[in-house]
């Protein structure tokens, strides 16, 4: 993050804006907006900052520039058309200790002008560090159209009743809840169709209605949140992420995906880490179990779906015998993402009537697959966890009597963009693999619908192409 973003209050503070045309008027608009006091400087200046003068709404200084014009000022914004005189005014307010901001050429200041949406006191700040303000113009057009113009007028409401609420509700998870529930019942819609008096009303009733309710029940979401592309989580996985007072996630989740979760919620790290081995899975079941009964609401993510080889099925049995409430949500396993971003249909009409998930991870107890039951005609095989066991995999099937050359693809870090995917056969593909270096995660795709990839591979490159 090149700047941070801040909301300043300026009012009657005194601003200083350099510049006498339609650019210093804008700024100067905005400024006034947030009840700042201005001075503004140059020696011509336009009719509009004139007449703003006139009536007083703003201090008018017909000359050049001087580096004292700065001394004391919240802060400066240089909207000349003259690079040189917006280079002394940032060098004299930087000297000064002055935040200064220069219009289009945000690198000389050391504060950007971000897009807004004003819904006072709702303000939505939107920066790209000066880099592409078209971008920020495009995104503020969009969140325009989404935002009721009375959003406003709701955060006024709350505004009025926030004492009172906190004085009901004291404990701060149950009073959260309350502003959750009242926002997303009627109340909001109740505002934003301009009938104040009734959304009150509704507010007033729920916060009646939780004086003798009881403490609020926890809960338990176990969220399969896909091979990795963001774009990939569903609707209701990301509404409740953003639900969530606590988030347990392990390795396999990356930053952007988390990051998603409520900002507040506190993370619980479970997986592997340099110095600490995986927390066992017993003591997840019980961390998770723990967390409701606290009351809390608990995001349990999930790469790829829950169901798949991911162990969710464990977690919620303990849930399930210890009385605690979960809802399972459903995400795209890695199987489905790596064949959509690689290029294979996992079934077709011609070459694959069905298709098999099978773990390539074989317990040291024995527990292999049925290596000669996997060997039908037209199925496609995906092995997860396969990693290390890929010439076990490639040989055993050829010995229950697939065919050698039958293609073979291996997808690494499938649907990020650190995908690579290497096919062949499977006799060449461990030593393709090998050659290329690929690691976990990766996803072994077998079978005839592997040779289509050729002609729909359209997310990246092939890194290897022989069969
Ligand atoms: N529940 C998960 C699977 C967990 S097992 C799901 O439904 O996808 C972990 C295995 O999944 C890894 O060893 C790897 O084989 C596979 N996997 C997960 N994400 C992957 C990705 N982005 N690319 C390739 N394979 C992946």
């Amino acid at each position: 993050m090149d700047f941070l973003p801040i909301f300043m209050s300026l009012r009657e503070r005194r601003c200083v804006v350099v510049g006498g045309g339609h650019v210093a008027e804008r700024k100067l608009a905005l400024l006034l907006r947030a009840g700042a006091k201005v001075d503004v400087i140059a020696p011509a200046l336009s009719e509009e900052l004139l007449r703003l003068a006139a009536s007083g709404q703003v201090v008018a200084l017909r000359r050049a520039f001087v580096d004292a014009d700065v001394d004391g000022a919240a802060l400066v914004i240089a909207a000349t058309d003259a690079p040189g005189v917006n280079e002394q005014v940032a060098a004299a307010a930087q000297r000064a200790g002055v935040p200064v901001n220069v219009v289009d050429q945000p690198e000389v200041g050391n504060v950007v002008m971000p897009s807004i949406v004003d819904r006072s006191p709702v303000v939505i700040a939107i920066g790209t560090g000066g880099n592409a303000p078209v971008l920020a113009r495009m995104l503020r057009a969009k969140l325009e159209s989404l935002i009721p113009q009375a959003y406003g007028e709701l955060a006024n409401l709350l505004g009025a009743l926030r004492e009172r609420v906190r004085q009901t509700v004291p404990d701060g998870v149950a009073r959260r809840r309350f502003w959750e529930r009242t926002l997303e019942g009627p109340a909001a819609e109740l505002m934003f169709a301009g009938r104040r008096a009734e959304a009150l009303a509704n507010i007033e009733r729920g916060l009646a209605a939780v004086e003798t309710a009881r403490p609020p029940e926890g809960e338990v979401y176990l969220i399969g949140t896909g091979p990795g592309d963001p774009d990939l989580l569903t609707f209701r996985a990301l509404r409740l992420m953003q639900n969530a007072d606590v988030v347990v996630y392990d390795r396999l989740i990356g930053d952007t995906i988390v990051d998603l979760c409520r900002r507040d919620a506190e993370r619980i790290y479970v997986g592997k880490s340099r110095d600490r081995h995986a927390l066992p899975q017993h003591e997840i079941n019980q961390l998770l179990v723990r967390l409701a009964r606290a009351g809390k609401r608990a995001a349990r993510l999930k790469g790829g779906d829950p169901f798949v080889f991911g162990r969710g099925g464990e977690e919620i049995e303990e849930l399930a015998a210890a009385g605690v409430a979960f809802q399972v949500v459903p995400g795209i396993t890695a199987a489905l993402g790596c064949a959509a971003y690689a290029g294979i249909p996992l079934t077709h009409r011609d070459l694959a009537q069905s298709c098999a998930f099978v773990t390539g991870h074989h317990r040291a107890d024995g527990g292999e697959p049925d290596w000669a039951g996997l060997v039908r005609p037209q199925q496609t095989l995906v092995f997860y966890m396969g990693a290390s066991n890929l010439d076990t995999i490639c040989a055993s099937l050829q010995r229950a009597g697939m065919d050698s050359t039958m293609p073979a693809a291996v997808v690494e870090r499938g649907t990020t963009l650190a995908q690579r995917v290497v096919s062949g056969t499977l006799t060449t593909l461990p030593a393709l693999v090998a050659e290329a270096g690929c690691q976990s995660p990766l996803l072994i795709i077998v079978g005839a619908v592997v040779g289509l990839r050729e002609r729909l591979q359209w997310f990246e490159q092939a890194i290897t192409q022989k069969t």
